[in-house]
């Protein structure tokens, strides 16, 4: 069986994390290596590695995601005024393969983005 990723280790308790927000289908906790004075990673309790590898089957997860960033958002009081960026891919610099989002907030963010 594969090893379990660093996030798959969050979700089973094996490893702490920062939770900042959690339902049924997805936890949210603060990254360990913050890139802005609010970073945050929102992820699916379900084992996905990456966006290409969301199905149909994942329709109402995909969505049920995307209306969580807004939930992690207002529990962090920083509506109006973040980036979420997800890596696909080690080519672009996604180092655990598990679905995830980063929610960035609290300084200047440049666009484009390097
Ligand atoms: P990626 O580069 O895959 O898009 O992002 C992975 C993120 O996970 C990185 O920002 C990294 O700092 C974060 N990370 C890696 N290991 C841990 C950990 O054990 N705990 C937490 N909270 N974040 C982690």
């Amino acid at each position: 069986m594969a090893e379990k990723t660093v996030f798959k280790r969050i979700i089973d308790g094996e490893i702490p994390a920062d939770i900042v927000y959690e339902d049924e289908h997805c936890l949210a906790f603060r990254d360990i290596n913050p890139r802005a004075p609010t970073h945050v990673l929102l992820i699916p309790k379900a084992e996905i590695p990456t966006l290409d590898d969301l199905s149909e089957a994942d329709h109402a997860l995909a969505g049920h995601l995307l209306l969580a960033v807004g939930k992690v958002a207002k529990t962090l009081g920083i509506e109006g005024a973040y980036r979420v960026v997800a890596n696909c891919g080690a080519e672009v610099g996604q180092e655990v393969m598990h679905v995830h989002f980063h929610v960035l907030a609290g300084r200047p963010l440049g666009w484009p983005p390097g």
